[in-house]
């Protein structure tokens, strides 16, 4: 497997201005054709920086790719690092600078003269062009390995690396694309599922690798593998399937408000909502996906202990007796919801989401979830985190999942 090492240019960067998502999208694509990632370099703009980037790339892969650093601007130095890496001059490329010329001059001869230097390349370097932006690409091959400076502009670094970089790295060097299969899980953090899976992992032939990306949205399970070990990956698939039961909500890598919003499109039940601490954050999880029409009569943001009680009869005695934080305030939301809005289901949440408001009985982050449907109502509370995003982002998860586990008959009462 050929190694690369992505080297992302520019002070914004470090200093946290922007998100170096050109990395994320390069590392993704180029695990799709069987390249590893072996090293992401964060650099400023200054030329000692990026030839000590290049410097340690080189030693990580035969392959660098380098993002950002290309304009015509002082502070743009890419070209001269790499020039000055190779020990070679930089050298004006004459159709460049006709191409350049053209574009440049209906704008006067003072953006053309700012704009010459982007027509100037280290010597034997092979152009990359640009079909949406004035910066090429150039490839260069070093003694060392393969130098490849793109954009920073995300949309001109992906178009340059879909139609000229990476059919360039297919045909030049002996890539295949990895086996990749993905179990989506929800209901359980990484610790209680790798405790589940332990004698799985034992057994997994070497070449096969089980990856956990957990989120607030669930955890993902990915497992990858050689396509000649293709076999083997999939028969591990199914065992950990099999291990996980109903925690498994998916078999691609999807999400669970996507899973949630089919699956209650194919039992033809419709919702009603009714929340407190994630004030409206579910429904406007299920809202994204179009569709949600065929399902979704609505709900309620019913946050003050008055609002529950006008808009789902909540009755007051029951707030003044158990808390507005509590199974019976939940319970009687949810059956207040489904009366009210005549659905086949209700689904509500009460909790603390912090930072304040907690106490030694109820602290920060407890939830109480309640779903009725077949005049059942279920319930379940839980203990979640002291930060009020995650609280609201865990809470809408769990309450998405409970929504799933009842319509595929996973849920206890
Ligand atoms: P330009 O011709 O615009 O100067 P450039 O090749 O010199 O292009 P930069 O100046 O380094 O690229 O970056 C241009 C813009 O692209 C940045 O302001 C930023 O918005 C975006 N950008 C640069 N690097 C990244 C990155 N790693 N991830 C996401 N966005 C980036």
């Amino acid at each position: 497997m050929i190694k690369c090492a992505l080297v992302t240019i520019g002070d914004e960067l470090l200093y946290g201005n922007i998100d170096d998502t050109n990395a994320t999208w390069l590392s993704q694509e180029l695990i799709e054709i069987g390249v590893i990632v072996s090293a992401r370099i964060n650099v400023g703009d200054g030329l000692s920086d990026i030839q000590w980037a290049l410097e340690v790339a080189l030693d990580k892969a035969e392959v660098v790719i380098l993002t950002g650093g290309l304009g015509p601007t002082k502070d743009d130095k890419t070209r001269e690092a790499i020039a000055g890496f190779c020990k070679r001059p930089l050298v004006r490329d004459e159709g460049l600078a006709n191409l350049l010329e053209k574009h440049f001059s209906p704008r006067g001869q003072q953006v053309v003269a700012l704009n010459e230097k982007l027509s100037w390349v280290c010597e034997g370097s092979e152009i990359l062009p640009n079909s949406k932006g004035t910066a090429v690409g150039t490839w260069v091959d070093h003694a060392r390995g393969a130098i490849i400076s793109l954009p920073g502009v995300p949309y001109e670094m992906k178009i340059i690396m879909e139609e000229e970089v990476l059919p360039r790295i297919r045909s030049r060097y002996d890539v295949e694309p990895l086996f990749v299969q993905w179990i989506m899980t929800a209901g359980q953090g990484e610790s209680s599922l790798s405790v589940a899976l332990e004698s799985i992992e034992k057994s997994m032939p070497k070449g096969v690798d089980l990856a956990y990306l957990p989120s607030l949205q669930g955890v993902r399970l990915r497992l990858t593998s050689s396509n000649k070990l293709k076999q083997e990956s999939k028969k591990i698939a199914r065992s950990i399937e099999e291990c996980l039961g109903h925690l498994v909500f998916a078999k691609e890598n999807t999400t669970l408000s996507y899973v949630v919003h089919n699956i209650l499109i194919e039992h033809r039940v419709k919702l009603a909502l009714a929340e407190s601490c994630t004030g409206g954050n579910i429904l406007a999880t299920l809202v994204k996906h179009p569709g949600s029409s065929q399902y979704l009569l609505g709900g309620h943001v019913v946050y003050s202990n008055e609002w529950k009680h006008k808009e789902i009869d909540v009755k007051k005695d029951l707030i003044d007796s158990f808390g507005a934080v509590s199974e019976e305030v939940a319970r009687s939301m949810a059956e207040g919801s489904k009366a009210n809005s005549g659905a086949d289901m209700a689904l509500a949440v009460t909790g603390i989401a912090g930072p304040d408001g907690g106490s030694p009985k109820k602290p920060v982050g407890t939830v109480h979830i309640a779903l009725c449907h077949n005049e059942i109502t279920y319930h379940k509370k839980f203990r979640l985190h002291t930060d009020r995003q995650v609280n609201i982002a865990l809470t809408t998860t769990l309450a998405l999942n409970m929504i799933r586990l009842a319509l595929q008959g996973s849920l206890e009462a």
